[in-house]
């Protein structure tokens, strides 16, 4: 997801990246700070010492977002679960856990951990803000530290909107999961109440951007889209984890299909396997032996007059590593097969034999049904602790 993340430090054994986006809010932090933030509280201040003031100001920044991501991923590592590192991006940070919370309680701690030193950091820079009024440090440093101070509070109860999978929303949602024992119904609860928050923050930024606020509403605006998309996926994403949950390629590929042979024209495939069978995709075999299919897209490539000359052998796709899996490959990894390759039918072989074949269709349908219905009554769906 983070394709343009920069590593950038180690700390408590977390990965540290930053993706180039941030860069671009970081950038934008600055210049709002020493054009408009700074100069109200020094109007006397020279553009050097405004930006000096401006980027202090933003690392400062820099590392609270650091120190909030580290604090989910410390409590998520005490309850034993793994996390590929933190990362800053446009809208934030994200602590990248490998593995998803296995109760209620274990989210409810690690979502309120963030926003928890988010509190004790703003509490930390408006104490120092005192205490360099005291001892008299320079204004700027009070300015700095107040700005912190604020910037942190701001945070903490931003994170705490119930929005998912923000901070909030990840309260909400144990604290459902924890009353109903019931994973994805609590998720959709979640989800729904995240996303009639999402169009309230777009609503929000659209009355500004219509009032005349152009840069002030987008921004909002954005950030509304974001919680659309990635509740939404989230939910995709569990959904398709408690359907597939235990179930392998050979428990919902379909067995027996249809097949083709080398030595049959391409009239005699169409009319006698395809408009037949109604199907696109057919292994082809060869007394028993699998070499590997046709399908109307590779038909379609040939002229039709072709057609009563061109034998099935001519065209064949020979069954290869790309094109067939193994019957017990799980659900979950076909369908990141799927998405990683684009390609929507497989051969399945079991000890090099035709099994079956296996097409998004099929994927699909296990999904909705599991989505309607709920998952298949032998399946106890439990998330697993990583070991
Ligand atoms: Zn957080």
């Amino acid at each position: 997801m983070w394709g343009n993340a920069i590593r950038i430090a180690r700390i408590h054994g977390f990965e540290i990246k930053v993706d180039a986006s941030w860069l671009l809010i970081a950038a934008l932090i600055v210049w709002s700070l020493a054009t408009a933030y700074f100069p109200v509280e020094f109007p006397d201040a020279r553009t050097p010492a405004l930006l000096v003031m401006a980027v202090a100001a933003m690392l400062g920044l820099f590392g609270s977002l650091i120190v909030h991501e580290l604090a989910h991923a410390i409590v998520a590592r005490r309850f034993g679960l793994r996390i590929s590192g933190i990362t800053l991006f446009l809208f934030g940070g994200v602590a990248e856990l490998q593995s998803e919370p296995v109760s209620g309680a274990t989210e409810f701690w690690i979502a309120i951990a963030g926003p928890f030193a988010s509190f004790c950091l703003a509490l930390g820079f408006w104490f120092s803000a005192l205490v360099s009024d005291i001892i008299g440090l320079p204004a700027a440093a009070l300015s700095i530290f107040g700005y912190l101070a604020v910037i942190n509070l701001v945070l903490a109860l931003f994170n705490l909107l119930p929005a998912f999978p923000m901070d909030g929303g990840r309260v909400l949602r144990a604290w459902l999961w924890t009353r109903s024992g019931d994973l994805v119904m609590s998720t959709r609860h979640a989800v729904t109440v995240s996303n009639v928050i999402a169009y309230g923050v777009i609503a929000l930024g659209l009355y500004a951007v219509f009032s005349g606020a152009l840069a002030a509403g987008l921004w909002p605006i954005l950030i509304g889209l974001f919680l659309l998309a990635t509740s939404r996926a989230s939910l995709a994403r569990l959904e398709t984890e408690v359907a597939f949950d235990g179930r392998t390629v050979a428990t919902f590929m379909t067995r027996d299909p249809w097949t083709a042979r080398v030595d049959q024209s391409l009239s005699d495939l169409v009319n006698n396997v395809f408009l037949e069978h109604a199907i696109t995709f057919a292994p082809v075999l060869e007394n028993g032996t699998l070499l590997g299919y046709v399908d109307t897209q590779i038909v379609r490539k040939i002229d039709r007059e072709h057609w009563t000359t061109v034998m099935v052998e001519d065209v064949i796709e020979n069954v290869n590593n790309d094109n067939s899996v193994f019957c017990d490959m799980t659900g979950l990894d076909l369908m990141a097969r799927i998405m990683k390759t684009g390609r929507r039918k497989f051969l399945v072989v079991d000890a090099e034999r035709l099994a079956g074949v296996i097409t998004l269709t099929d994927v699909l349908a296990v999904i909705n049904v599991s989505r309607e219905v709920g998952p298949a009554p032998h399946q106890s769906y439990s998330r697993t602790a990583p070991e």
